[in-house]
């Protein structure tokens, strides 16, 4: 079966509200009206509504870059599933490398918040990937079985199809070494067949897996070219317009 290409950017913590309006203007002239292409950008917490605003009646959805699991209450700090729906998000990247290197993230609170973003009816990214001397000792592949394992714990297959992956080495992102095409598809043909391990094999074709880690319009079609290879998380190259756009419609 074919997957659709999901192409998200994640804004990371860059852009002020107004700096965020811009460049989602800007990615709306670019790529708003693609259609074979699912098309997301995740700004902080503070900009969401008003990049939702901008986003309206173009193809381009908007995205969160994490959230709590807790659904309301004395959590200093913490942004509820409810408050990002009341922002027009419908995917939530949970896991990524800089949660999990600087916030305490782990395996067990990507598993809580991931229930959490199906129960509300969004689309869950989760972020797997190996450390630099993970892949120098031989472990990637048990490294990425570990977090998914954990992240879908309890998880069923009807949900599952319902959420999307992106593997990152964490040696890739914000680096500028991006990984090999055949690196890439090397971890995401393992991740689909842990996948029908997991659950089947039609669950594991439906399942999207995006690759991330300094993806750029200048690799994009060769990594996007892979059989496995399902779409981009992107950081860097998604705060220009014009360089988001040459990865979701790559030259
Ligand atoms: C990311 O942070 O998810 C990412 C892939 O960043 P970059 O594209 O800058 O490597």
């Amino acid at each position: 079966m074919s997957r659709k290409v999901i192409i998200a950017g994640n804004w990371k913590m860059n852009k002020t509200v107004e700096e965020s309006v811009a460049l989602a203007q800007g990615v709306v002239a670019e790529v708003g009206s693609v259609q074979d292409v699912t098309v997301v950008v995740c700004p902080p917490y503070t900009s969401l509504y008003a990049v939702s605003q901008v986003l309206k009646g173009s193809n381009v959805k908007l995205g969160a870059q994490d959230v709590y699991f807790e659904a309301s209450g004395a959590y200093t700090g913490k942004v509820s599933i409810s408050m990002l729906k009341s922002c027009g998000v419908e995917f939530v990247i949970l896991g990524h490398s800089e949660q999990r290197q600087f916030f305490g993230e782990t395996d067990e609170t990507v598993n809580k918040k991931t229930n959490v973003v199906l129960a509300a009816g969004l689309t869950p990214i989760v972020c797997v990937g190996e450390l630099l001397e993970e892949r120098e000792s031989g472990v990637t592949e048990k490294v990425c079985e570990t977090q998914i394992r954990g992240a879908y714990a309890g998880i069923s297959a009807a949900d599952a199809v319902k959420t999307v992956i992106a593997y990152e080495p964490v040696w890739a992102i914000g680096t500028g070494k991006v990984a090999s095409p055949e690196q890439a598809e090397d971890v995401h043909a393992f991740i689909r067949k842990l996948l029908a391990d997991m659950y089947d094999a039609p669950t594991a074709e439906m399942i999207q897996i995006q690759y991330g880690g300094s993806m750029k319009p200048d690799n994009a079609k060769e990594l996007l070219g892979k059989p496995n290879v399902d779409g981009g998380l992107i950081g860097g190259a998604s705060l220009v317009a014009e360089q988001f756009k040459g990865i979701v419609i790559p030259a």
